[in-house]
């Protein structure tokens, strides 16, 4: 039981901060990407080395800035900066669980995967899982993630007792949920400084099973439907939206098991059953263009349907398996080729359940054809001033960037969404305005008065920050 501080990883031969190394990144949506020099700290003193580069390196040049990066799944430009510099933090590793008050301190690079395949076995789960086991503690902060589960139990940022943030001005500071840099933190997309570790709330959990009910739907609205009813606490719905009938989908909701299992036939077939899950498949580098197509992914999406449950309660499926269902497959953007694709997230309240047609029928309308479609409900908002959730629908779509009128489609979306007093998700975005933005976040004034008090010279600054006007441009 890890009572102790773990190293999860060993740090591999790698750059110090004193070897720069030129690169170039991109977020998960992939596209030509952003050249960068990029410094992978291994500690503290090392991250603190790193700052003390980008300060002097500032110095001499005003628009010099840094951005903090994770594991980089973010969908579209928050983690990069296009001629400045990127401190990934994936070497900080190490955490220490306090068994008898179910909290863990981690740093910020250790990822929700290495967590859960250690705190599982010990009966606890990280409360707030996205659908990838592969992120970082600090990227799930500054993004404020949601889960499956977001309607009973918010983000992951609802589950930080503290974290310690290190300041452009390099002083580390501890913040806990009453001071304001916290809330500006959260979901503050590693503009306020780089989270060097946090204590996080776990939930107890007996092991690595859920019990699953699963409906296929015939519409959007069944889906919504089923949605709201009742239920397991981690609810999402896939949507078919390439058919004759788009809006047909699988629902499922689904709670971990809070009974050791007393069927020996059931038990026989999870075990071994984890809550992570192992890449079996991985997507060559040159994966020839044309094979994800419409007419591909509508023959793949008639088969999932067909092959679901028309209703199904209480089935055992491993958590890994469940949570993280495209793990399986490695490097999957490559799919949809050298220009990649962006995810469009977005969340409307309660009662607009119109824009989301509308936004379904307009995208057919422009012929953009949406590969993956996943709908979800949420819970109330939290007190983050940048933090996505709001009470209502989110509806995330997989859209091929070279799909041509993507991106005037995407403005008029953006403008039923704004005008319905939704928003779009920061962490997927490649193409918001300023304009929008403002719209859609109406806490931004706040949000930047607190940041610009934690990093008066603007050090911190991503390509998507400079884009959307996040952090304003300028020495
Ligand atoms: C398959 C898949 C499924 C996903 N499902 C969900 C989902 O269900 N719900 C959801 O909310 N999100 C989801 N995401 C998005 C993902 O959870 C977020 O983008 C998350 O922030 C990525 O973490 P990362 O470690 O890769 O961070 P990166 O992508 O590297 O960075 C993301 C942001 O965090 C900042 N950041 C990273 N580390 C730090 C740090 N230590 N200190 C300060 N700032 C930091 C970066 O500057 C950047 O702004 C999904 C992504 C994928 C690829």
């Amino acid at each position: 039981m890890p009572q102790a501080e773990q190293t999860l990883a060993a740090p591999q031969r790698d750059l110090g901060p004193g070897e720069p190394a030129p690169a170039v990144v991109h977020g998960w949506g992939g596209g030509e990407g952003a050249r960068v020099v990029r410094l992978r700290p291994r500690s503290l003193d090392e991250l603190r080395t790193t700052l003390e580069l980008a300060r002097a390196r500032r110095f001499q040049q005003a628009n010099y800035g840094a951005i903090v990066r994770g594991l980089g799944r973010s969908y579209g430009d928050a983690a990069q900066l296009s001629g400045g510099l990127v401190v990934d933090t994936t070497h900080l590793k190490g955490f220490e669980l306090d068994n008898g008050r179910g909290l863990v301190t981690v740093r910020a690079g250790v990822t929700l995967g290495e967590l859960l395949a250690q705190l599982v076995p010990a009966g606890w789960l990280v409360p707030v899982l996205p659908g990838t086991q592969h992120v970082t503690v600090g990227g799930a902060i500054a993004s404020d993630i949601h889960g499956k589960n977001h309607g009973t139990t918010g983000t992951f940022g609802g589950h930080v007792r503290s974290l310690e943030l290190l300041l452009a001005s390099g002083e580390l500071v501890k913040l806990t949920r009453d001071d304001e840099l916290f809330g500006a933190t959260l979901g503050g997309m590693g503009l306020t400084g780089v989270i060097t570790a946090a204590e996080l709330a776990l939930r107890p959990v007996i092991g690595p099973l859920l019990s699953v009910d699963t409906d296929r739907v015939a519409t959007l609205d069944d889906a919504l439907a089923v949605l709201s009813g009742p239920g397991g606490s981690y609810r999402v719905a896939w949507l078919d939206l390439l058919g004759a009938r788009p809006g047909r989908g699988i629902v499922s909701r689904a709670e971990p098991l809070c009974t050791p299992q007393a069927d020996p036939d059931e038990a026989a077939r999870t075990r071994g059953a984890s809550a992570n899950v192992r890449a079996r498949l991985r997507v060559p580098a040159r994966w020839p263009p044309g094979v994800l197509s419409p007419t591909t992914v509508r023959a793949f999406n008639e088969l999932r349907f067909r092959q679901a449950p028309r209703r199904d309660r209480g089935h055992t499926e491993p958590l890994g398996a469940h949570m993280f269902p495209l793990d399986k497959l490695d490097a999957w953007p490559r799919l949809y080729g050298p220009r990649g694709f962006l995810q469009y997230q977005l969340v409307v309240p309660r009662g607009a359940e119109g824009v989301l047609r509308a936004v379904i029928d307009h995208l057919r309308r422009f012929r953009v054809p949406c590969y993956l479609a996943v709908l979800k409900d949420f819970g109330p908002a939290n007190e983050a001033p940048l933090s996505f959730p709001l009470q209502g629908w989110t509806l995330a779509l997989d859209l091929p960037r070279g799909a041509l009128g993507l991106h005037p489609a995407l403005d008029h979306c953006d403008e039923l969404v704004a005008a319905a007093g939704g928003r779009v998700y920061l962490t997927k975005d490649v193409r918001l305005r300023p304009s929008t933005v403002g719209a859609m976040y109406p806490r931004l004034q706040e949000w930047r008065a607190v940041r610009e008090r934690a990093d008066p010279e603007r050090l911190w600054r991503s390509d998507l920050a400079l884009r959307t006007g996040l952090v304003e441009g300028g020495g």
